[in-house]
C-alpha cells in the first residue's frame, strides 16, 4: 500500500508553453512529480527555469498547456485563469520559495511565518504561533524569531523563507534557486535543511545550479534548453549516462 500512495501524481504539468509577447520562452514542457519526488530543474541562465516554475503555480498564466494537481486541473481561458478560486488552492498547496527570499520587511520572523496560516487558513493566532515556534526550531531559528529579516543573515532570511512555506502545509515545494543569492559560506546552511526536508519525504521542485544537491538528492532531473526538455530522467541515469552531449557540457562547466 506504501508503495501505491508513494506513486499517486501529485503534479502534472503537461505541454506547457509560456510567450511575452512574439518571445515563446516555453516550448511545451512536461513535467510529472510523484509522492515523495524530488526534481532538480537544471539549465543556463534564461533557459525557462523560473518561467516554468511560475507557471505551476499561476504566477505567471500558461500560453497553453494544462498544470493539474491531485488529477483536478486547472482551466485556462485566454491567458487567465478561469477560476480564481482554484488558483488560491493551487497556490496553498504548492508552496513558493524564491531567490530573494521575499520576507515582509517589517514582521518579526514569527511573525512572517504566522502570517498565511492566519490570514489564509484562518487558524487562530495561538494554533499558528505554536506550529511557527516549532517550524523556525526546526530550520535551527528558534533564538532569532523577534528579530526583523534585515538582522539576519541571507542563510537565516533562507531558511525563514522556508519555515513560512512549511506553515502552510503544502504538497509540493517550489524552490527557485534558494540558495543563489548568497554568500558562499552560507549556501550548505540552507542546502542541509532542504536535504531533511526531501529525506522526510517532502514532494519538492528544485530549480538549482548546485550540481551536488541535484546529483545526490534528487530523484529526477529535468534538463532545459531554450525553453524545451533537452534532457529529462532518473538523476544516476543522467548524471552517469546522459543522452545528450549539451547535458554532458552543461555538467562539466558547472562543476
Ligand atoms: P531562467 O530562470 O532559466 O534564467 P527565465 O524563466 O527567467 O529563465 O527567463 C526565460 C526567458 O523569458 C528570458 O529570455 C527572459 O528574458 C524571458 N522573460 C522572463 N520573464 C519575462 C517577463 N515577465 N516578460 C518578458 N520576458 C520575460
Ligand atoms: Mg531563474
Amino acid at each position: 500500500m506504501q508503495q501505491q500512495s508513494s506513486q499517486e501524481i501529485v503534479l502534472k504539468a503537461q505541454d506547457i508553453h509560456k510567450s511575452f509577447g512574439p518571445n515563446e520562452v516555453l516550448k511545451g514542457i512536461s513535467l510529472e512529480a510523484r509522492n515523495h519526488d524530488v526534481i532538480s530543474i537544471l539549465g543556463a541562465s534564461g533557459s525557462g527555469k523560473s518561467t516554468f516554475l511560475r507557471c505551476l503555480n499561476f504566477l505567471e498564466v500558461p500560453t497553453s498547456g494544462t498544470v493539474s494537481i491531485h488529477g483536478e486541473e486547472i482551466e485556462v481561458r485566454k491567458d487567465r485563469p478561469a477560476n480564481q478560486r482554484q488558483i488560491e488552492q493551487i497556490r496553498q498547496r504548492l508552496g513558493m520559495v524564491f531567490q530573494q527570499f521575499n520576507l515582509w520587511s517589517h514582521r518579526t520572523v514569527l511573525e512572517n511565518v504566522m502570517e498565511g496560516p492566519i490570514q489564509v487558513k484562518r487558524r487562530s493566532k495561538a494554533e499558528a504561533k505554536e506550529q511557527a515556534e516549532a517550524l523556525l526550531a526546526r530550520v535551527g531559528l528558534q533564538d532569532r524569531m523577534s528579530m526583523y529579516p534585515s538582522q539576519l543573515s541571507g542563510g537565516q532570511q533562507q531558511r525563514v523563507a522556508i519555515a513560512r512555506a512549511l506553515a502552510m502545509e503544502p504538497d509540493v515545494i517550489l524552490f527557485d534557486e534558494p540558495t543563489s543569492a548568497l554568500d558562499p559560506e552560507l549556501v550548505g546552511e540552507v542546502l542541509k535543511v532542504m536535504q531533511d526536508l526531501a529525506a522526510e519525504g517532502r514532494t519538492m521542485i528544485v530549480v538549482t545550479h548546485e550540481m551536488d544537491f541535484a546529483r545526490e538528492v534528487s530523484t529526477e532531473v529535468v534538463f532545459l534548453q531554450e525553453g524545451r526538455v533537452a534532457e529529462q530522467g532518473p538523476t544516476e541515469k543522467l548524471f552517469n549516462n546522459p543522452d545528450s552531449e549539451a547535458f554532458a557540457r552543461f555538467i562539466s562547466k558547472v562543476r
